[in-house]
This record gives structure tokens, sequence and C-alpha cells, in this order.
């Protein structure tokens, strides 16, 4: 199954995606962890990606496609994949056709006063990338792993609004491109509730 899920930034992609890979022989592909990845690693798409990601920008299409495109021709990924934060945009949309087709369009659906909220309390597993927030958890290491907590670079309150103007200008045109495949899933309540829809939609596929 090859599905991509779309959704504001602290939408709940990176949880439902989780969720979802639990249940269904499907990989988990965030374009945005691949980045990290290469900037941690300190390689030359790392170096550029970053520049653009300190200030909320979008990484260029050509070099997200590429790593994209190469990410999806690995053989894990043989059996289907789930893109959490690609396309970002109609040209990597455009792309994205060239390389393969898609089942389904999951949109995850959430207010932004909601969106808002979330910001600033998200934290991150350093090991196993579980996610929290500080509103429904306090503790500073994780639940599932035990290792430290910590809060993106990107997700402090100058570069969020800067992310949110992205999506809802150059992403959310997307909801429109994707309408024959798009199901949309209320990502309010809790992570169960939200994965529930989801999963309920794949099994009827
Ligand atoms: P995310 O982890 O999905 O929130 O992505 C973090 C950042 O990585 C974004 O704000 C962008 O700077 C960059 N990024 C991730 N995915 C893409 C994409 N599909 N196109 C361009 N930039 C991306």
């Amino acid at each position: 199954m090859k599905i991509i899920l779309l959704g504001a930034p602290f939408s709940g992609k990176g949880t439902l995606a989780r969720n979802i890979v639990n249940d269904f022989d499907v990989v988990q592909i965030s374009t945005g962890d691949l980045f990290r990845e290469n900037i941690k690693n300190q390689t030359e798409i790392g170096l550029l990606a970053k520049s653009y990601m300190d200030k909320g920008n979008l990484v260029p299409d050509e070099v997200t496609v590429s790593m994209l495109k190469e990410r999806i021709s690995k053989p894990d990924c043989k059996n289907g994949f789930i893109l959490d934060g690609f396309p970002r945009t109609i040209p990597q949309a455009e792309a994205l056709k060239t390389i393969t087709d898609v089942d389904a369009v999951i949109l995850l659906d959430v207010p932004l006063d909601e969106i808002k909220r979330r910001c600033v309390g998200r934290r991150t597993c350093s090991k196993c990338g579980e996610i929290y927030n500080t509103s429904t958890y306090d503790k500073s290491t994780c639940a599932k792993c035990g290792s430290p907590l910590f809060q993106r670079d990107d997700d402090n309150l100058e570069t969020i609004t800067a992310r949110l103007e992205v999506y809802e200008k150059t992403t959310a045109p997307l909801i429109n491109f994707y309408a024959d495949k798009l199901f949309a899933v209320k990502g309010m309540g809790t992570p169960e509730e939200t994965y529930k829809q989801a999963k309920d939609f794949l099994r009827r596929l």
C-alpha cells in the first residue's frame, strides 16, 4: 500500500504514521527526518537543507525529490510506504506521479488554534522518535525506551509562524490536487481516536 499523509505542521502526521506502520506492511518515510539525518551526518544535502529549515522554509523541490526518489527505491519500500511530509508542493506532487502511483491520501485535519497550542510543547525522543507534548506528558525521558527527549531546533515560535504560512500557501493546494483520493481524518482527539479513523479507512481499501 502506498499512502501520502497530508497535514499542517503539528497536525500529528508523525504519530499517525507510526501507528499505521505498526499495523500495516509499510515503512514510514519522513522527508523531515531524512533531512535531519543528513544534517546530523553533515552531508552536502544536510548543509543545504539546514539553511532553509532554520528559517522555516521548504528545501528546494529538486533536492527533496531526488532524496525521496532514492529512498523509495530501497528494498524495504517494496511492499509499500507512507509518505510523511512529502509532497509539500504541487511540483513535488507532479514529480511523484512520474516516480510511483499512490493508493490513498490521508489528510490530517486540525484547526489552526489547536496547532498553535501544540507548537511549543512538542518533544521528540532522541532514540526511538516517539513524539510527546508537554501539555500531556511532563517527563524529560521517553515512556517507551527511557531515552532523553529533545525539542527540535525548528520548533520555536518564529520558525513555526513561517512554517504555518508556507503550509497554507504552498502545501494546502495539494488538498485539491488529490481530491479524488483524499480521505480526511479529524485530528483533534487522542492519537488513538485519530488512528482509528485512518485504520478503518485503510482496511476498506
Ligand atoms: P517536518 O519534519 O516534516 O516538519 O519537516 C521539517 C522541515 O524539513 C520543513 O520545515 C522543511 O524545511 C523541510 N522539509 C521536510 N519535508 C520537505 C518537503 N517535502 N519539501 C521541502 N522541504 C521539506
